[in-house]
C-alpha cells in the first residue's frame, strides 16, 4: 500500500480536508464552515478525524500532513504571519507544531497560493514542468511561484504577491497602499466595487436592476453575466480586468518566463469563454518569442485542487528537506 498524505485547504468561509495519493488523487474529502468551531483549528481536527475515517485502514498509511492558509506565513517556522483577514484567530499561530501535536504526524504549512501552485506543478496543469506562476483571482488575486523546481518565497514571505504589483501606475489607490494593483482591476471584490461605483445614482441601469434594485448588491458573477448580456458598462469593466490580466500575463511571461501560467480561483470560471480575450491582451504587453514558449492555462478553482495543493506541500517539502 503506497503512503498517503492529508491535504488541509483553509479559506475564509470553507475548510476541506481530504486523503491524497502519492499520484495526487484525491480519495476522500469532506469539508465545513471554517468559523463553525470557535477555534478554526477544531474545525480541521474534527475534518481530518472524518476524512481518516472515511477511507477506512487506508489511514494507516498517512505519512504527513499539509496545509494552506490564506495568509502570510513564515513556512520554515510553520507560523501564521499577520493579518490573516477571513480567519484572524490563526494570526501568529505556530500551526504546524500545534497541529503536528493533536495529529501526531509532520505538519507543513504555507499560504493557500503556493501551496496551490506546488499541487498544479506537481498534479496538474504543470505537471513535469519546471517552472509555473499559478495566478489565483478570487475576493482578492494571490500568486504562487516556481522556478527550476523551488516555491519561491521570497526574502520576506512576500514571494508571488502579484495581486498588488501595479498594471497602471497611475491607477487607483490600492488598500495595501500602492496604486494600480492588479487586485483593483481583476479580482472578484476589485469588478464588483468598480461596477458599484459606477452604477451607484442610476436605478434604471441594467446592473442593479439584475441586483434587485441596490447597487451595492452587485458581485462579480453578476458583472460577468451582465457583460455577456451586452450591457455596456459591464463589459468596459470585463474588458478592463482581461486587458490587466493581459497586462500582468506580460509582466510574469517577460519577468520569469516560465513554462507555464495557470489562471485559477473563483472568478477564474468566468473567466474560460473570455480566454481569447486574455490571450490577445496578453500578446500587447509580451515578447512574442517568451510568449510563445509559455503555455497558458485558466483552471476553474474548486476545494479539491486546494486540497490536493495541500498535500503537494507536505511532498514538497520532505522531498526538500531530505
Ligand atoms: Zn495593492
Amino acid at each position: 500500500m503506497s503512503r498517503l498524505i492529508l491535504g488541509v485547504d483553509v479559506g475564509g468561509t470553507t475548510t476541506a480536508a481530504g486523503v491524497v495519493t502519492a499520484d495526487g488523487d484525491v480519495i476522500g474529502w469532506q469539508s465545513a464552515p471554517t468559523h463553525g468551531a470557535a477555534d478554526p483549528l477544531a474545525t480541521m481536527t474534527a475534518l481530518i478525524t472524518g476524512v481518516r475515517k472515511a477511507v477506512g485502514r487506508r489511514a494507516e498509511t498517512i505519512g504527513a500532513a499539509g496545509v494552506g492558509v490564506p495568509g502570510p506565513v513564515d513556512a520554515a517556522r510553520g507560523r501564521i504571519g499577520e493579518p490573516v483577514t477571513h480567519v484572524p484567530a490563526l494570526a501568529g499561530r505556530a500551526l504546524a507544531g500545534e497541529l503536528g501535536e493533536r495529529l501526531g504526524l509532520p505538519v507543513f504549512v504555507d499560504n493557500d497560493v503556493n501551496a496551490l501552485a506546488l499541487g498544479e506543478w506537481m498534479f496538474g496543469a504543470g505537471r513535469g514542468s519546471r517552472s509555473l506562476v499559478v495566478l489565483a483571482a478570487g475576493t482578492g488575486i494571490g500568486a504562487g511561484i516556481v522556478l527550476d523546481g523551488r516555491i519561491v518565497r521570497g526574502a520576506a514571505g512576500f514571494g508571488g504577491e502579484l495581486g498588488h504589483v501595479p498594471v497602471k501606475f497611475d491607477g487607483e489607490r490600492c488598500f495595501c497602499g500602492g496604486r494600480g494593483c492588479l487586485s483593483i482591476y481583476a479580482s472578484g471584490r476589485g469588478i464588483a466595487d468598480a461596477a458599484r461605483a459606477r452604477a451607484a445614482g442610476h436605478p434604471e441601469a441594467a446592473l442593479v436592476k439584475a441586483a434587485a434594485g441596490d447597487s451595492q448588491g452587485i458581485t462579480a458573477p453578476l458583472v460577468f453575466r451582465a457583460a455577456a448580456d451586452g450591457d455596456h458598462v459591464a463589459a468596459a469593466i470585463v474588458d478592463e480586468a482581461c486587458q490587466a490580466l493581459g497586462a500582468m500575463i506580460g509582466i510574469i511571461v517577460n519577468g520569469l518566463n516560465p513554462e507555464v501560467v495557470v489562471v485559477t480561483g473563483g472568478v477564474a470560471q468566468s473567466l474560460v469563454p473570455l480566454e481569447p480575450k486574455i490571450l490577445g491582451a496578453a500578446a500587447e504587453y509580451t515578447l512574442p518569442r517568451a510568449l510563445a514558449a509559455t503555455r497558458i492555462t485558466i483552471v476553474p478553482g474548486d476545494k479539491r485542487i486546494g486540497v490536493r495543493g495541500a498535500a503537494a506541500l507536505a511532498l514538497y517539502e520532505e522531498r526538500t528537506s531530505s
